[in-house]
């Protein structure tokens, strides 16, 4: 028996025909893969009337019944059958029962043949396997492949494996009101878009019909959001197809190995869990498999929303912090930081939202008003009389990267009258490594409008010490890890003498951070270190009362509250 079975589960699955197996009340119990090719759909979908399946299965469950009540159960059924591209195809089944010792059927079994035009092509010779014909994508042959190394490959480095399932929303609409080529230009136009939202480590993948997937190596959930978050506003911009314009938005469910799955099969189940939650949601949206990481999520969009809310209701805000020269207690510059004044949860500090500000792109605007607003700020006070200091601006990666960055600081400056002498930018090693010369080409035009550059949190990040004299940099800013215990610990007060040092032979000023208490200052003006910015002097102050202190210039050196 068991080698009749085997017999027969080999011959359904090599044999070029669609069979259609039932059971004696005419239920589906198997498909073989060349009806998976023929509908577009994967069997347990047609089996179960999942994966938007249910039309099919119902299709072919009543082609199964030619004629119910002719008792032989043999027959011929032709109707239209809805297939996973979303649309109806005509189609034939040649219907045999298989009876037992009794009367009754015992099985059913069916053979499925397109009929006449918008069948699907016959695999043409040329067809290269793993390739999808129609977008050029790999295809569902190569997919569980993909899945697979990629569960290997995570298993064997660390990290995460983020699967994104893909489907249109709502595709039939387009192929039932506009035709099936529209619908297969849309497609075509569909994979296109994805194609740009990926890394070339990334696999995307069509796998039938309005459905794709995404495979990719993850270093943290955010990964994953940001390429959702692109994929579905790339693809809700309108297409144009033919002479209309064509508007359609993409559901995707994100599962993660080895967060939500122990294998590449079980990820791919979880993967399409995620993309029905994300129908069932509402559509236009990605959801993730488990239930914390679409909590986390969710923060994150909320954090998003409310930030570009205050940009435009201008709850943004600029407190500064006094550098101080500590041999006389004289201020001699700030730094301007942000703060955000949330209506909702008050103040809110840079840490909670410039990572996600930065990743959303909203750090171009907020970094440019930051900037403005402290140069119009400065200027103000020295209109006023004030004796002029010099106030730094940090700038974000995402910002300095930007073409127009140079411009945009050079039209700033020319718009609020400051004087460039008094404004210098804090940029952090990172930015230094990649692109040398580019950097070094953009670092030497800022330099060149004439304003300071400095280097934030030096020593965190990994660049080599003697790179450092390639780049036209002005002030070194020691990072408060190397302040923190200086009085203390050996270690950190070699590294801080060492980038003391540094920055007297390369003939830069150096600023330390985060000083907090006498003692670090003590240290700190042995060694060389004169100019100070920290909690000990006074902490990131409101515009107002800068000003106050400005006209002051020398500080008490009141005890500083602890941090
Ligand atoms: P940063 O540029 O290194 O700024 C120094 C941070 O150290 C500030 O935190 C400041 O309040 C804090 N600090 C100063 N003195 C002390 C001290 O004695 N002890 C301790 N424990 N901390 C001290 P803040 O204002 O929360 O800013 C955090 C970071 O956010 C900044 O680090 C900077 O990287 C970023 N940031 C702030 N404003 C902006 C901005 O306008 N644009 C951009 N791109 N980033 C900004
Ligand atoms: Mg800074
Ligand atoms: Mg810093």
């Amino acid at each position: 028996m068991t080698e009749q079975t085997a017999l027969f589960d080999t011959l359904l699955a090599n044999i070029g025909d669609a069979v259609l197996v039932a059971d004696g009340d005419r239920r589906l119990l198997r498909v073989n893969r060349a009806v998976e090719a023929v509908t577009g759909y994967r069997a347990d979908d047609l089996l179960t009337g999942t994966g938007h399946a249910e039309e099919a299965r119902g299709q072919l469950r009543r082609a199964m019944a030619p004629a119910a009540d002719d008792i032989s159960g043999d027959g011929l059924w032709s109707g239209p059958v809805r297939c996973a591209d979303g649309t109806e195809r005509q189609m034939e089944v040649r219907v045999a029962a298989v009876k037992g010792a009794g009367s009754q059927p015992l099985h059913y079994l069916g053979l499925l043949r397109p009929v006449g035009a918008g069948m699907p092509a016959e695999p043409a010779a040329e067809r290269r396997f793993g390739v999808d014909a129609l977008t050029g994508l790999p295809d569902r042959n190569i997919f569980t492949d993909r899945v697979e190394q990629g569960v290997l490959q995570i298993t064997r480095t660390g990290g995460s494996l983020a699967l994104l399932m893909m489907g249109l929303d709502r595709f039939t609409l387009v192929n039932d009101a506009l035709g099936h080529s529209a619908g297969d230009q849309l497609l075509v136009e569909v994979a296109r878009r994805l194609r740009k939202c990926i890394r070339e480590t990334d696999t995307v993948v069509r796998l039938d019909g309005d459905k794709f997937a995404l495979v990719m190596a993850i270093a943290g959930m955010d990964d994953s959001v940001i390429v959702a978050e692109k994929v579905l506003s790339a693809i809700r911009e309108p297409f144009r197809i033919g002479g209309d314009e064509v508007v359609i938005t993409f559901s995707i469910g994100i599962a993660l190995y080895p967060q939500d799955a122990q294998s590449g099969g079980g990820l791919i189940k979880q993967s399409e869990n995620a993309l029905h939650y994300a129908k069932v949601s509402g559509r236009n949206q990605y959801r993730f498999f488990s239930r914390d990481m679409n909590v986390k999520a969710r923060a994150r969009l909320d954090l998003e929303t409310r930030l570009r809310r205050a940009l435009a209701n201008s709850e943004f805000v600029v407190y500064y912090q006094p550098k101080v020269r500590a041999q006389d207690n004289t201020i001699v510059g700030a730094e301007a930081l942000v703060r955000w004044c949330d209506p909702e949860r008050g103040m809110i500090s840079p840490g909670e939202f410039i990572p996600v500000a930065e990743e959303t792109g909203l750090i171009e605007q907020i970094g440019a008003w930051v900037l403005s607003d402290t140069c119009a700020q400065n200027k103000a006070w020295q209109n006023e009389g004030i004796a002029p200091v010099r106030i730094s601006v940090n700038v974000s990666a995402r910002q300095f990267r930007n073409r127009v960055f140079v411009d945009s600081v050079s039209r700033i400056l020319e718009d609020t009258g400051l004087d460039p002498a008094w404004l210098e930018l804090e940029i952090t090693e990172s930015m230094l490594m990649h692109d040398v010369e580019a950097v070094v080409r953009k670092m030497t035009a800022l330099r060149e409008l004439g304003l300071g550059l400095s280097i934030d949190d030096f020593g965190t990040g990994y660049s080599s010490l003697s790179y450092l004299g390639r780049f036209p940099i002005t002030t070194l800013k020691i990072d408060r890890a190397f302040i923190a215990d200086v009085d203390t610990n050996p270690k950190t007060a070699e590294i801080a003498r060492a980038i003391i040092g540094l920055s007297k032979g390369l003939n830069l000023e150096v600023v330390a951070e985060g000083c907090e208490v006498a003692e670090h200052v003590l240290f700190l003006q042995d060694h060389g270190c004169q100019t100070v910015q920290g909690f000990y002097y006074s902490r990131p102050v409101p515009a107002e009362d800068f000003r106050r202190m400005l006209i002051g210039r020398v500080l008490d050196r009141a005890p500083a509250p602890v941090a």
